[in-house]
């Protein structure tokens, strides 16, 4: 059982693994897995997968499937199109771990990096938008015209219809994934050209501008009826294009949202790209998705950090906004980057460039005799010919994909990288050789004069100060200095599993096989990634016991909605369509309720018991209470506390005797592996976050996948394919972030099936022992029998706050200075700290952490003592910056104290750029977009 990456994967060497059992009392793995995991679900390994592949031969199979898929040229379109990842952005960002294993920016003052970089990208899409304010990522297009309808429908206080209006124009999958979420939440579309239809019965309209046909055309007129009747109108938009074009804004419409995944990002056959959602200012408090602002730190500088979270699902749960949490920040990140190194110059050369190509392609034709549907237009032109489907398919004969429309339509759509041979290829096949592509030399456009852009973009200096590649190198290299990534220490943030993401993992996501790929591209070019996925469903199905997988949806809350209604439509089959209760433990992840709401559920809380279980008294009442109304309960297990609950079989007994369901959140899934299977201790859906257990990096705060695994029974209601109207589809492409999925396969392929197991138990034995060192300075709250952990542990910093008015805030931040990132703060308690450190972390740096917090309980015991003073102490003055070090010392304690509390940060010392920051200023004055650079000077 030799595995040669297993012990490049796993921090600890065996004889740390030694060294950790003896200090936990315990003289095996197996003891620590058998004290720990209840015996009614030991079911031991019986994974049907393989054992671990070598690094290299990795590799060559990633490479041979990526060269199972055929690069054709692709004129498809439909809101993904080809584009040119600057290399510089390639190299520093997409693969350099300082920004790609990144933790979503909660504490702001050691990521004040990433978060400029969102900054900027909220700037850029107000910019481009003319709206006021935008967030800084959503999951996909599609669903972010899905958040913009249900903003819609909670903020149109005048309008109580029902009926929300989409314009025929818009992109098919939009329109399938916004009946999707419509229909639990009881909204009925109406789907119809918006020119002729009088808006006197709907709350909100959506238009795709251009169209998805290609045609633009100025929507002044219809946002203007629309407003006469109290109607919302949103308008989903191309970056490019308006680069050209009148914005959203302009033409008066209220909401503005689209795609930046032409801004440098592959299409990667469906992904992942960042949508983003952009409004008025009247609307900022009621946008869904993270939003970046400014606030200052307690020195009065300017500081950047996450606004107005008090409406995100982790704080509202069943009243939030959206169930939005892993986002697309990474994806944010890259385009804001390229709208940066572009500049407004730039981006209206691009857009030029491909304009003049449209405009020479469609004379072409023209003379070819073909007529053109599209009658103004940027980048796309829809063609009427009696033989579409039989040019369609001679087209694709040469490897250029068209899209079809219907019998007597095709669409051509092109992009930066269209290039004149490629055109003049499709111009002779068109053509029968009739014609030859007319290259002309002027740029008229077709679009008329009202309808052109005259407003001023990206006047900010960050859009002109880096557009030479050594200044964008280190600008780059500038922000990702201030932010802590894996790169530089442990992030032991409990529940999110921030494990290793290996470089043998990431390489296969830019050959250009899985990069380039349109995510409509016809069947026989995808058959790499078929395999890929069928390997990865297949494993995963052996991961953990279910029947079947989809690929489909973009994170672990679009796991929960998919799966939700995946139960809503098993009890439908049955006839029962009348049980809406979803019951969810008090403990639960913010995003389970969140999720119950949309999928059209009444939420239930069940308590937790002393020790941290699901009450099952409590459970038995609700369940019986409820019986025949009864649809799921949303349980975690291990349960958010850290612990393998013992009446974890029994309680899904319960659940299934009321006919109700079982939905398993498999975020802690990474205790699980090798060792239990939830398909086989009675759950009967779950999602896995792809990116805790399987090594997607986090991003920054994304990209994610939560693919979801049912049992036979709930195979047939799975998510369907986004093309096809009403198939419960939830994400725009059929695999979701399918370019991002060769990580997790690469993860399963080199581990295999003894390392995985062997992952998981290090994992729950680097746990314990954590916990174990922690216990006589930290209470640990939550313990299963024999007082052992599972993969994560809480501490309780109630007595000492208690004691000390020292709070886990003060703790979360002075361990900045000791160069580490902060445990989970308050989930899922209030007023604690959990930790997870994975099983990829050394002992040498565990025993680190350890050190660093003893190292703060000594400090604190000193303000308990009184020997430092309660409010101006090392802890609440934490942390302490660079600047700080220069000028006279303003605090009761040295500076050595302050800034090298232990010896080993004299070799290596991370300074935070900012301050404490101050929340309640930002929040109080919301401030989303880039500021005055004076206020820097
Ligand atoms: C991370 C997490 C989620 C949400 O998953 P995302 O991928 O961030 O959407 C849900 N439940 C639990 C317990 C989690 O830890």
């Amino acid at each position: 059982m030799s595995n040669e990456f297993l012990a490049r994967h796993l921090g600890p060497s065996t004889n740390d693994i030694e060294t950790m059992l003896s200090s936990i009392g315990c003289s095996s793995v197996d003891e620590v897995i058998s004290k720990i995991v209840p015996k009614n679900i030991l079911f031991g390994n019986r994974m049907a997968l393989d054992e671990g592949m070598t690094e290299r031969d990795t590799l060559a199979l990633a490479s041979s499937l990526a060269a199972k898929n055929i690069l054709a040229t692709n004129f498809i379109g439909q809101g993904y199109y080809g584009t040119l990842m600057p290399s510089v952005i390639q190299r520093n960002i997409l693969e350099n771990p300082g920004w790609y294993t990144a933790y979503t920016p909660y504490q702001a003052e050691i990521s004040q990096g990433r978060l400029e970089m969102l900054l900027n990208f909220q700037q850029m899409i107000i910019d481009l938008t003319g709206m006021d304010i935008s967030n800084a990522s959503l999951l996909d297009e599609p669903t972010a015209c899905a958040e913009a309808m249900m903003m819609t429908k909670r903020s149109n206080k005048k309008n109580k219809s029902n009926q929300f209006l989409i314009d025929i124009n818009t992109h098919p999958q939009t329109i399938t994934i916004l009946q999707t979420r419509a229909k639990p939440l009881g909204i009925e579309l109406i789907i119809k050209d918006i020119q002729y239809h009088d808006f006197s019965d709907c709350f909100a309209c959506l238009m795709q501008y251009p169209g998805t046909n290609g045609e633009v055309r100025d929507l002044t007129a219809d946002i203007t009826r629309a407003k006469d009747n109290d109607v919302l109108t949103i308008v989903a938009c191309d970056l490019l294009a308006l680069t050209l074009i009148k914005t959203p804004a302009e033409m008066r419409a209220d909401i503005a949202v689209g795609s930046s995944q032409r801004f440098g990002v592959p299409m990667g056959f469906g992904g992942p790209h960042a949508a983003f959602l952009s409004a008025r200012d009247a609307f900022k408090r009621m946008i869904p998705g993270r939003l970046i602002g400014m606030s200052k730190d307690i020195l009065g500088n300017p500081a950047m950090r996450m606004s107005l979270q008090t409406r995100e699902q982790h704080i509202r749960r069943d009243k939030a906004t959206s169930n939005i949490c892993t986002a697309q920040v990474l994806l944010a990140v890259l385009a804001a980057a390229y709208g940066i190194y572009h500049g407004a110059k730039g981006l209206k050369k691009i857009a030029l460039s491909t304009h003049a190509k449209a405009n020479n392609l469609a004379r072409s034709l023209l003379d070819a005799g073909f007529e053109l549907v599209t009658k103004q237009f940027f980048d796309t032109i829809t063609v009427n010919t009696t033989d579409a489907i039989s040019l369609f398919n001679s087209v694709q004969l040469n490897n250029i994909n068209l899209r079809l429309i219907n019998d007597n339509q095709l669409s051509i759509a092109l992009d930066e990288t269209t290039t004149v041979d490629e055109l003049s290829l499709l111009v002779s096949i068109l053509s029968a050789g009739s014609v030859s592509y007319c290259q002309s030399k002027n740029l008229l456009f077709n679009i008329t004069k009202d309808n052109l852009r005259t407003s001023d973009y990206l006047t900010h200096p960050v859009f002109s100060n880096y557009h030479c590649e050594t200044e964008m190198m280190r600008y780059l290299k500038r922000l990702e200095n201030k932010d802590i990534a894996l790169n530089q220490s442990m992030i032991a943030l409990g529940s999110c599993t921030m494990k290793l993401n290996a470089a043998t993992q990431m390489y296969p996501i830019t050959l250009p096989g899985f990069s380039n790929l349109h995510p409509y591209a016809p069947e026989n070019q995808t058959k790499g990634y078929q395999q890929l996925f069928k390997d990865l469903e297949q494993a995963l199905v052996e991961v953990t016991g279910y029947d079947a997988v989809s690929l489909q949806p973009n994170a672990g809350s679009q796991g929960e909605f998919a799966g939700l209604l995946v139960i809503k439509s098993y009890h439908q089959s049955r006839g029962e369509e009348g049980r809406n209760i979803c019951l969810i433990p008090q403990s639960a992840h913010g995003t389970n309720p969140a999720s119950a709401v949309m999928a059209g559920m009444k939420v239930v809380i069940v308590k937790c018991d002393e020790s941290g279980n699901i009450d099952i008294q409590d459970l038995t009442i609700k369940a019986e209470k409820y019986a025949d109304k009864l649809s799921a309960i949303m349980v975690t297990y291990p349960s958010t506390h850290g612990v393998f609950e013992v009446g974890i079989k029994q309680i899904c007994e319960i659940i299934h005797t009321h006919g109700a369901q079982v939905y398993l959140d498999g975020a802690n899934l990474n205790a699980m592996v090798g060792i239990t299977r939830m398909g086989e201790f009675g759950a009967d859906v779950s999602h896995i976050n792809l990116h805790k257990t399987f090594a997607i990096p986090h991003g920054g705060g994304g990209p994610g996948m939560g693919p979801i695994g049912v049992k036979s029974h709930l195979k047939e209601f799975l998510p369907g394919n986004p093309l096809i109207k009403n198939s419960n589809a939830v994400s725009a492409a059929m695999y979701g972030s399918a370019s991002i999925l060769p990580i997790s396969w690469s993860y399963i392929k080199l581990l295999g099936k003894y390392g995985m197991q062997k992952s998981t138990e290090v994992a729950i034995l680097s746990a314990n022992y954590i916990a174990n060192e922690l216990k006589n300075y930290f209470p640990i709250l939550y313990q299963g029998d024999h007082n052992m952990v599972a993969h994560e542990c809480i501490i309780d910093i109630r007595p000492l706050k208690e004691q000390s008015g020292i709070s886990e805030e003060d703790i979360a931040k002075r361990l900045m200075d000791y160069g580490f990132h902060s445990p989970t703060m308050s989930f899922p308690v209030a007023g604690t700290l959990m930790i997870e450190p994975t099983e990829s972390e050394s002992l040498r740096e565990i025993n680190r952490f350890i050190k660093a917090m003893i190292s703060i309980y000594t400090e604190i015991q000193k303000v308990i003592k009184g020997e430092w003073d309660k409010n101006n102490n090392l802890l609440k003055n934490a942390p302490h910056i660079a600047i700080e070090m220069a000028g006279k010392w303003q605090y009761p304690y040295s500076r050595e104290e302050a800034l090298y509390p232990i010896d080993s940060l004299k070799q290596n010392k991370y300074f935070p750029p900012v301050k404490r920051i101050d929340n309640v200023y930002g929040d109080r004055n919301l401030f989303c977009s880039c500021p005055d650079i004076k206020n820097f000077e």
